[in-house]
């Protein structure tokens, strides 16, 4: 299997390269050429494990390894590392209305499917090439924990991870700064997660460096983040029940960068039997906005109860848009570069039946939570509360779990007075935290990296 450019201004490239490069030369992103169409065997719970589903759905478009270093690869990534035998189980509220737990990763947070993999890939990278890298990243929480437990004390590889210093849960600063792990550099910046960005988008247009460090990225349009994730939806038709699969189900996504949802829709290209997915968003109503009237309006970033899901820009809409505009891949570079520079457009014929959106204001957020909580005895996190709302009660309902709710205990204690926790988290707090607080300035982190790269 080749991967193409959503620009196709770049030449196609195998998994292997695809996933090492991130972002393609022409400054599209990369796709399979063409989708597969996965056996019945992955909807039907034939498969043993989730580790072997995920192989017999990697194995289509990750043909540079050998079947044996694929599964093995795989093997590391899903067995031993989440916290449920079924790693990502199907738990029924319901009749019509089930929640995919996707939080039992070492982070608790849905990202540790794609980071897992991604952790693992880049190990191989390394091995293969025999040169280090230094892996370069801002976060404004979850993304960069889980690549910071997908990359701890792996060979070859030191990860430098930007982050406004004072904002980001501190549970979640604990999550990156209590690994223990010796090539992981938490840096704390005075400064927003604008500030940050601003840092690594510098640092990356600085190819000298970029070379010299052998500097590669973990964001959210990595190639095999987004395959890792349609793997879920996969196994969540395995776990549901018969009499639910005929009731038109529904995948309700909380929703940010658009990556978990377009893994979704994508597994609905390849034999998912759902077709219909809802957009959860918070008061950064972007996408809810654009999925119910074709319009892509740029504004400020709201923060919200939310955090993981305030953004403007979502990433990964520009391999939406690829589908959307049949690959015309000059066009998509024409829009892109509109929504960049922030204007106000309507995409030319946007089908968007597929989908569906809602908004939560903080309010709202807090009352889902505790109507949940009320009516299924059941607490979910200020993200996944997002996707309860409006639900269409005449069909099934999968709403996707993106992070375990003791990850922000604060939001959840004021909407239900319970205080949730997990071990995971507790052990963090013996801990000793270490970090490496920086100026918001390219130049200092710059230095900080030369002096401890790989
Ligand atoms: C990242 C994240 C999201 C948003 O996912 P996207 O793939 O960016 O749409 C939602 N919830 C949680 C908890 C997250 O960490």
């Amino acid at each position: 299997m080749k991967f193409q450019s959503t620009r196709n201004a770049s030449p196609n490239l195998g998994f292997r390269d695809a996933f090492a490069s991130g972002l393609a030369p022409d400054g599209g992103l990369y796709l399979p050429e063409s989708l597969p169409c996965m056996p019945d065997t992955l909807l039907n719970g034939d498969t043993s494990s989730y580790a072997s589903l995920a192989f017999e759905f990697l194995r289509h478009f990750d043909t540079d390894h050998s079947p044996e270093e694929l599964k093995a690869l795989i093997d590391r990534s899903y067995e031993g590392t989440f916290d449920d035998p079924a790693t990502a189980p199907l738990k029924k509220l319901a009749d019509n209305l089930f929640v995919l737990e996707l939080f039992h990763g070492p982070t608790l947070a849905f990202k540790d499917f794609g980071l897992q993999l991604v952790g693992n890939l880049f190990e191989d990278q390394i091995q293969r090439s025999g040169q280090s890298i230094n892996v370069l990243g801002a976060t404004s929480g979850d993304t960069g924990s889980a690549a910071i437990h997908g990359l701890a004390d792996k060979k070859g590889v030191n990860v430098f991870i930007l982050y406004p210093k004072g904002r980001i849960s501190p549970l979640q600063e604990r999550q990156m700064t209590c690994t223990e792990a010796d090539n992981i550099f938490p840096i704390p910046i005075e400064g927003s997660f604008d500030d940050a960005q601003l840092i690594v988008k510098e640092l990356f247009g600085d190819l000298e460096f970029k070379a010299q460090v052998g500097l590669s990225a973990i964001n959210s349009i990595n190639l095999a983040r987004v395959l890792a994730q349609s793997i879920y939806y996969f196994h969540a038709w395995a776990q549901l029940p018969q009499s639910a699969r005929a009731n038109d189900p529904t995948f309700v996504v909380p929703t940010g960068n658009f990556g978990n949802i377009l893994a979704g829709w994508l597994a609905g290209k390849m034999g998912l039997p759902a077709q219909h997915f809802s957009i959860a968003t918070n008061r950064n109503d972007i996408l809810y906005k654009l999925f119910t009237t074709g319009r892509y309006q740029v504004g400020e970033v709201h923060s919200s109860l939310a955090p993981s899901m305030d953004i403007q820009v979502a990433s990964n809409f520009e391999r939406f848009l690829f589908y959307q505009l049949n690959g015309d891949g000059k066009q998509v570079a024409e829009l892109m570069q509109n929504i960049k520079q922030g204007a106000d457009l309507q995409i030319p014929d946007f089908d968007c039946d597929s989908f569906a959106a809602t908004h939560s204001s903080d309010q709202e957020i807090t009352a889902l939570i505790r109507q949940v909580y009320e009516k299924y005895d059941y607490i979910v996190d200020p993200h996944t509360a997002c996707a309860f709302k409006d639900l269409d009660p005449s069909r099934t309902n999968i709403v996707l779990s993106t992070a375990h709710p003791a990850k922000f205990p604060d939001t959840i204690e004021q909407a239900i007075a319970v205080h949730p926790t997990h071990p995971a988290l507790e052990k963090l707090k013996s801990r000793t935290p270490v970090c490496y607080e920086k100026p918001a300035q390219a130049k200092a982190i710059r230095e900080f990296i030369l002096a401890n790269q790989a």
